[in-house]
Parts: structure tokens; sequence; C-alpha cells
């Protein structure tokens, strides 16, 4: 596999591509690590996780730096997601000793629950977020005592490869821990279909994530979906506009929209409408576009050749629209950031673009702007841009989506839970409850009246 750089469209490096063999290969190493690994004592585990994250933050500079080349990221994001990769192994280290069960009242005995391993967990991760994605889920999985196999997005592997190196050299067992870059549908569906993997967490379009939850349930595997969305930010006559319209372009541009949270559909009352967009347009305008490796830059380009065909399938360049930046022209995969004036139906308000490009619909009222945030299949973020307490909280409760945030376009700490409702996806990752999503719940009863059956 030739990995390209987004920004240059250089060669950075080729790959092999795993095969299906590869994969059931790596499935019995890593049944194999699983069974020592969930036998650690648990500070033990702990202990080599909070090494990993070590070797990650050691390395935190050079991880940064294959994100800009392979993903064409700008520097800083691309450290903020090394980082985060790091936090999600500090925080689920810190989960092992925590993951207790339950002692429930019986009669004649003693009732108990264990969290066991589920075995061997495969990450289908995607290319817009290699390393967050990635770590979070091998991170809680790992806490829980289960082997990974990671499957990379075509386009961004190396990053993980890397790690894999980093948490052998921390110390973590061979075999435990795994990549295996390859084509989705042979190294992904190898490892979809296997019998020695126990669970599938997928992040990447709905499409693909509809046939693995199908192709889960042939074998009852467990599965956990982060797909797609199309998240509404509204912005209410009553909110401070000038700070809504200065955040906005943020909620849409970052990453060039390749954001499963990104807000493409900015929602605002009419009272205020044409003041948001007078606004809205230097904002726009002055969001800095071009050299990744420039720690000034805000936006980089698209991932691919393909991906920029798929957006402008959308919005083709010369398409009219209300407000449009600037993008390098030459090499690279670039594409300006686009705000287009639509309607709730319009093709371009409803389907995940995943590119710079963002649609502003008015609304009248509450009722309204809640009618319009829910006229979609998917159910990701949204943000509620009001001064009005009442309102917030109304509103936040309205809108059926998994992550909401006021006066704020922020979804994602890793100490927080995220995840999608409707078609944005199925369980929930990051926050409280992440290590439990790794392991299945045991009830043990031990009689302590040999007379006395247990009631
Ligand atoms: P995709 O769903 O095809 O790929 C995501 C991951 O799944 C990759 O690792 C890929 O190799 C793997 N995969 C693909 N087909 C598979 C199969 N049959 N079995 C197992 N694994 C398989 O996504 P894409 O083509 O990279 O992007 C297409 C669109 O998906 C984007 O434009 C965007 O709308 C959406 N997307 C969403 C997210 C998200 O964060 N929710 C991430 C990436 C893409």
């Amino acid at each position: 596999m030739d990995i390209i750089n987004p920004a240059t469209e250089e060669l950075v490096a080729t790959i092999p591509a795993a095969t299906p063999q590869d994969v059931d290969a790596a499935v019995r190493r890593a049944a194999e690590a699983q069974r020592s690994w969930s036998a650690l004592a648990p500070g033990d585990r702990a202990r080599h996780l909070r090494r990993f994250a070590d070797a990650v933050d050691t390395h935190l500079e050079e991880l940064a730096q294959l994100e800009v080349r392979e993903a064409g990221h700008p520097v800083g994001n691309a450290r903020w997601e090394a980082g985060n990769a790091r936090d999600l192994l500090e925080y689920a280290a810190g989960g092992v000793e925590r993951l207790t069960g339950a002692q429930i009242p019986v009669a004649g005995g003693l009732n108990v629950t264990f969290h066991e391993p589920l075995g061997v967990v495969a990450v289908i991760a995607p290319w817009n977020f290699p390393m967050p994605i990635a770590a979070w889920g091998l991170a809680p999985a790992l806490a829980a005592g289960n082997a990974v196999l990671l499957k990379p997005a075509e386009t961004t592997p190396l990053t993980a490869l890397r790690l894999a190196e980093l948490a052998l050299e921390a110390g973590l067992p061979e075999g435990l821990f795994q990549v295996l870059p390859g084509a989705g549908p042979v190294a992904g569906d190898a490892l979809v279909e296997h019998p020695g993997v126990a669970k599938v967490v997928f992040t990447g379009s709905t499409a693909v994530g509809k046939q693995i939850m199908a192709k889960c349930a042939a074998g009852v595997k467990r599965v956990t979906l982060e797909l797609g969305g199309k998240s509404p930010n509204i912005v209410f006559a009553d909110a401070d506009v000038e700070r809504a319209a200065a955040a906005a372009p943020g909620s849409f541009l970052d990453n060039t929209g390749q954001d499963c949270c990104a807000r493409s559909r900015i929602l605002v009352q009419r009272s205020v409408y044409d003041r948001f967009m007078e606004l809205l347009e230097p904002a726009v305008k002055s969001f800095a576009v071009g050299d990744p490796a420039d720690p000034a830059t805000q936006m980089g380009p698209l991932i691919s050749a393909a991906h920029r065909e798929r957006v402008r399938s959308y919005v083709p360049e010369s398409a009219p629209a209300a407000i449009r930046g600037e993008a390098p022209t030459g090499k690279g995969f670039w594409y300006p950031a686009t705000v287009l004036e639509g309607r709730p139906e319009d093709r371009t308000a409803v389907e995940e673009i995943f590119g710079p490009v963002a649609v502003v619909i008015p609304f009248e009222d509450e009722a309204e702007a809640v009618r319009i945030a829910n006229a979609t299949d998917y159910g990701l973020s949204g943000s509620v841009w009001t001064r009005d307490v009442s309102r917030a909280v109304r509103v936040s409760r309205a809108v059926a989506a998994g992550n909401l945030s006021v006066n704020s376009h922020s979804s994602v700490r890793y100490w927080t839970p995220f995840g999608g409702f409707g078609q944005s996806g199925l369980g929930r990752e990051l926050g409280p409850g992440a290590l439990s999503a790794f392991a299945e719940i045991k009830n043990v009863f031990i009689a302590t009246d040999p007379l006395t059956e247990g009631t």
C-alpha cells in the first residue's frame, strides 16, 4: 500500500497489506497473549499501560510529525491527537484496579459479579483521527484484559504501526497488540468474520457499519459502532451572536470538516440571520489554510484525491456559495471552506459531506429549530447557542443526539461518554464506562449453607 502525503502528493511509505492468512495467524497469537495478560495482577497490567503511555509521551513529536505526513493534519492538531492517545492509555490504566464487581444480597450464600475480559477485540479505525480513534478502543480493551488487533484505514496506517512498536518497547507482551494494515473488504472483513474475534469496534461510514453489524449478528459477536453525523449548530437570537459566529468556523472546518461531529448544519434564528452571516464571513475567510507543518495553520488538505472528488460531487468549487475561503492551488488535495445557504431538505443539508462545507438554514422559533435539527437519520452531536439557561436545557434534551454542547462546540473528552443516537452508532466509548464495554458481567453464587439451595 502506497501512503501518500495529502498536502504534497509525495510518497511517504510503501507497506505490505495484511492478507486473510495474516489475520488468522494474528488472531491465534493474540489469543495466546491474552490468556497470560488477563491472568496478570491488576496492578501489573496497569503498570504496563502506564509505561506504554509514557512511551507515547516520549515519542509525541515523532508521532505528530508522522500524522502530519500521512494525514495532512495541521501539526498543532496532530500533537493534540498523539497526546489524546497517551491520555487514553493513562486513563484506562487508572481503571484496571477499579473495574470492580458487585456483591448482591442473597439468602444462603454470597453473590458476586465479575467483569470477565472478552478475549480478542478487533478495532477497525478510519483515517480522519487515526491515533485518537485507535486509542479509544485499544486502551480500555487492553485495560479490561483483552488482546487487540487494530486495522487502520488504508490511507493512514503509519501512526498505528508506530504505536505497536512503542507498546513492545514499553514491555507489553508480544502478540497482545498487533496492527494489521490492509484493505477494508480484505483484512477488515477477515477480522469481522473470524470466530476467534469476540468484539468489533468500528468507526467509519454508516454503510460499512451496517454491513459489519449484520456480519457480527451471525456469531452474536459484540459490536460498537461510531458512524457518521450531520450535526446542527443552533444559534438563537438571544445568544452572544458575535461569539457564536466567531466559534462556528472551527466547528465545521477543524480537520478540514473530516470530523463525524462537524457542525455542518448551522441553524440561525431569522431575526439575527443577516447579522450572523455578516460576522461569519470574515471568521471563515480568516481561518488559516495551508502547509500542515506550519504551527499557525488551522486547516490542511482533504485526505485523498478520491475523497476530494466525493466532496466536489456535492459542491463543485464553481458552485454559487454564500461564503468561500481560499485554498492553495497545485499539488495536494485542497478544497476551500464553503458556506451555503439552504433548506433543510437539500442534499447538502441531509447527507454527510465530510469536507469543509456547512449549510446555513434560518428558523423562526424554538419548535422549528428542534424540528429541523432532528430531521436527520443521524444523531451524533450538536450545539446550542443561547443566554437563556432554560432554553439551553430544553433544547439539549430535545435534540436527538449523543453529545450536545451549550455555547461551545466541544464534544469529546476522554473522561466523558461519547457515541451516537440513531444511525450515528451503537454503544458508547470513553468516559467512566469505557472498560465495561470490553467485559462480560459474570454472576457467581457461592452457597455458604450446604443445606440451602439459595433464594
Ligand atoms: P469506511 O467506512 O469505508 O472505512 C472505515 C474503516 O473501515 C477503514 O479502516 C476501512 O478499511 C474499513 N472497512 C471498509 N470496508 C470494510 C469492510 N467491508 N469490512 C471491514 N472493514 C472495512 O470509510 P471511508 O471510505 O474511509 O470514508 C467514507 C465516508 O465515511 C466518509 O466520507 C465519511 O462520510 C464517513 N466516515 C466517517 C467517519 C467517522 O468518524 N464516523 C470516519 C471515516 C469516514
